[in-house]
């Protein structure tokens, strides 16, 4: 039994371990609009009781693999178009080069990132491709998969809506896969909406693939972006959509809350990135609709505030990489481990490095992989001490 009590009823029945319906979640956030303080206690309170005090983040590199892409999203930079300063279309040797310095500072994860499907659009991606002996992206990203995982990487694809043999193949190396279901709205695809031209985006789509990595047991990291015209409720829907994915599956590893921020080359440069008080609520609200969800936030999207959101329910800070930018969000470096570690040891928190697979998903993952892993594991599943020195 908690000590924690509190002036709300509906707060009241979450600690004592009952779930939240929809309509009760949409009033928790009505109230928190007010007053967040019992929201964001219960949140501390539910993070405490499932993930205790460690923190954990993952070491990575960042394998920008392909930028060209089919769709088009009106807050993207990542996004390159050919000619383009910006435009990466990584070579085999570049993957060797960049696998090395991966090595060298001690990276365990290696995240492939591509555009989507860039090949059903540009040439320039097809003839990329042929250079390097493949037809699809799919292809290349299995082949660039094997190649850090045998120099020792732990691979960690987000490439879009993959298909499901597509995902079946990857399963063999990547220790997870990620897809950011971005919000469960249909309404931010419609005429002057963020997804208008991304039909990728759909959230029947981004919910089938979902499904289909449950169906493979693959551990998936999914997420929401918040901020980008959505309404609050469809926030919390799409909370409700993920929850009702992992109930079925149960291979939903993560969950993470990106705040949106502007990027001045885009169609969305003028809008605002959500007021913190909003994200934070979203955050704790997350919480307590999935209390042993692992909860993340980019500390590089709240470089002034991050280890704030450690009093609302996160227990990770994603990737952090020594050596690569972050080329969705280049004008947000992130914090060195060294700070990050040091700002969660002064919050009073453990903080950890772990595998891209989280330990509680390990089970998933083939026995390949997972003795590979288990190498360089401690007991509790992340990487031990002198792997990172
Ligand atoms: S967010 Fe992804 S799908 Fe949308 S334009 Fe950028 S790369 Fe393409």
């Amino acid at each position: 039994m908690s000590n924690l009590v509190l002036n709300s009823e509906l707060l009241n029945r979450l600690v004592d371990g009952t779930e939240s319906s929809k309509d009760e979640a949409y009033q928790i956030y009505q109230d928190a609009e007010k007053d967040p303080t019992e929201l964001y206690k219960v949140a501390q309170f539910l993070r405490n009781k499932n993930k205790g005090r460690i923190v954990t983040y993952s070491r990575k590199v960042f394998f920008n693999l392909i930028n060209l892409c089919r769709d088009t999203c009106s807050y993207c930079t990542y996004k390159s178009e050919p000619g383009q300063t910006k435009i990466s279309m990584m070579s085999k040797h570049d993957i060797q080069n960049l696998i090395a310095l991966g090595k060298k500072y001690k990276c365990t994860e290696a995240l492939f990132v591509t555009g989507e499907r860039p090949e059903q659009k540009y040439q320039e991606a097809r003839t990329w491709l042929k250079q390097n002996g493949f037809v699809s992206t799919a292809e290349y990203l299995i082949h660039a998969s094997e190649m850090v995982l045998a120099a020792g990487l732990f691979p960690h694809t987000n490439a879009g809506n993959l298909t499901k043999a597509e995902m079946k193949e990857l399963k063999n190396t990547n220790a997870s896969l990620g897809l950011m279901l971005e919000n469960s709205s249909e309404r931010l695809s419609e005429k002057g909406m963020p997804h208008e031209f991304a039909p990728s985006k759909n959230p029947k789509a981004r919910i089938k693939v979902l499904e289909n990595a449950g169906e493979l047991r693959i551990p998936i990291t999914t997420g929401l972006l918040i901020g980008i015209g959505e309404s609050p409720f469809e926030l919390i829907d799409s909370l409700y959509t993920v929850k009702d994915i992992h109930k079925k599956f149960g291979h939903i590893q993560e969950v993470i809350l990106q705040n949106f921020q502007p990027k001045p080359d885009t169609a969305m440069k003028k809008m605002h990135s959500p007021h913190e008080k909003y994200f934070k609520t979203l955050v704790a609200l997350t919480r307590i609709i999935m209390p042993e969800m692992n909860i993340q936030i980019p500390p590089n999207l709240s470089p002034i505030s991050y280890s704030d959101f450690l009093a609302v329910g996160i227990n990770d800070w994603g990737g952090i990489s020594p050596i690569t930018p972050d080329y969705v969000n280049p004008e947000f470096p992130w914090p060195s481990i060294e700070a990050l570690n040091k700002n969660c040891a002064n919050a009073g928190f453990e903080p950890r490095t772990r595998f891209p697979v989280y330990p509680e998903f390990l089970s998933f993952v083939n026995s390949d992989l997972k003795s590979k892993m288990m190498e360089m594991a401690d007991f509790d599943g992340l990487v031990r001490g002198e792997h990172l020195k």
